[in-house]
């Protein structure tokens, strides 16, 4: 007995229709028709059921604030100096309170894993991370939150910054991070976040070569302190906007060094195309890591949100699936296979650069998403309002759109 069977669903990169049976917290079995009885049965109707989706790179504790400092200027300068000025003043209630509001949000639009950065630094001490670890606890039936101390700041800069950083590790952090560009030594930055990572045996999740400036890349050197200390594998990028100015010939070669370190890439197109090349006068870059050159060279490349309603990234609702389709579209990933390669990139594949599994094949964790599509291309064209989420093997959210027309009405005019 199976304790659900979804039947006659849509799956990726499968033809036809399947049946899909889950016993416990796992996907138990796949099969054009599964006889096995089941306790509870959804019946897909040929929607197109996806590996849950994974938001690997957010910001809880700044989310949400835009009503509080609109943008004046729209520039990264503006974004930090007024997001620091405003950090003064966020409490554990607060922060706690717009957590809520995009955690519930997110598990509605079947997010079921999400990294956080949480910022330590001495303007918030360690009351962002106060905030976010009691949410982590209070939504784990709905969410998988993990927590990355992060260092918005700078370090060597910061009086304090690494003591704080270590305590918050102590703390309960689960991967440690940082934003070496604001660093005026950005090299021992990234030294000082390695030595962290080995003390507490954790991932690291750096922001990394962000902007359009003339400063030079720093993931040549990321690529070696991970080889120098046997971190391949547990290492995340996100922005590396400056991607975007290489040549074929120098992308092709960070790109195999960063398959070879097993090093994740992270796009976060919402904020990247807000903030970059804001000096361009016309024809305006997009600046937006191509990541799907570097998926063509075999690196493991996700999509994430990052901010939402903040100086940052004014817009959107903390939908990945939402991000996806915008990085499709300013990348112009329009054929089939490029749109498999986008739903991966905010699922599978943004799972692994997580460290965490969300594959659908028998064995794996039942955290899943029937959504209102037909096939992946329309899914990426849409993205439905209509999800059903499972997360390990139980049902825990729903969302229907509900539409109605009244052309009698109209009729009468
Ligand atoms: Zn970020």
């Amino acid at each position: 007995m199976l304790d659900w069977k979804i039947t006659g669903a849509g799956l990726p990169g499968r033809d036809g229709l399947w049946d899909v049976g889950i016993m416990g917290d796992r996907i138990s079995t796949i099969a054009p028709h599964i006889e096995t009885e089941a306790a509870r049965e959804l019946e897909a109707s040929g929607r197109l059921l996806i590996p849950a989706l994974v938001d690997a790179h957010f910001h809880l504790d700044k989310a949400l604030i835009y009503d509080r400092a609109p943008a004046y200027e729209g520039t990264f300068a503006e974004a930090m100096r007024e997001t620091l000025r405003l950090k003064q003043s966020f409490t554990i209630e607060d922060m706690q309170e717009r957590g809520r509001r995009v955690l519930e949000r997110a598990i509605a639009h079947g997010i079921t894993a999400i990294r956080s950065h949480v910022e330590v630094d001495p303007t918030l001490g360690l009351r962002s991370l106060e905030a976010m670890l009691p949410l982590r606890q209070q939504y784990a039936w709905g969410i998988t939150l993990q927590l990355a101390v992060f260092a918005q700041e700078g370090i060597t800069n910061v009086e304090g910054e690494a003591d704080l950083l270590r305590q918050a590790m102590h703390m309960g952090g689960d991967v440690i991070g940082s934003a070496p560009y604001v660093d005026p030594d950005p090299h021992r930055n990234v030294q000082i976040i390695f030595d962290i990572a080995q003390e507490f045996d954790c991932d690291v999740d750096f922001h990394l070569d962000f902007l359009d400036d003339d400063a030079p890349m720093l993931v040549p050197f990321v690529i070696e302190e991970t080889q120098r200390r046997g971190w391949q594998g547990r290492v995340c990028l996100g922005h590396m906007t400056k991607l975007a100015a290489l040549t074929p010939n120098e992308l092709t070669d960070i790109g195999l060094a960063l398959r070879d370190t097993n090093i994740s890439i992270l796009a976060l197109p919402a904020s990247d195309i807000y903030i970059m090349a804001r000096k361009d006068t016309h024809n305006v870059r997009r600046g937006v890591a191509p990541i799907h050159r570097l998926a063509e060279l075999g690196v493991n490349v996700g999509v994430a949100v990052n901010n939402t309603q903040n100086l940052f990234t004014p817009f959107g609702d903390g939908d990945v699936l939402k991000v996806a389709l915008l990085l499709a579209e300013v990348l112009q990933l329009g054929t089939i296979e490029q749109h498999r390669l986008c739903l991966e990139m905010a699922t599978t594949q943004a799972a692994r650069a997580i460290g965490l599994v969300h594959n659908l094949q028998e064995g794996c964790p039942a955290d899943l998403v029937l959504l209102g599509a037909s096939s992946v291309s329309e899914a990426i064209a849409l993205t439905p309002a209509d999800r059903t989420v499972f997360k390990s093997g139980h049902l825990i959210a729903q969302t229907t759109l509900q539409r109605s027309f009244s052309p009698s009405a109209a009729l009468a005019l």
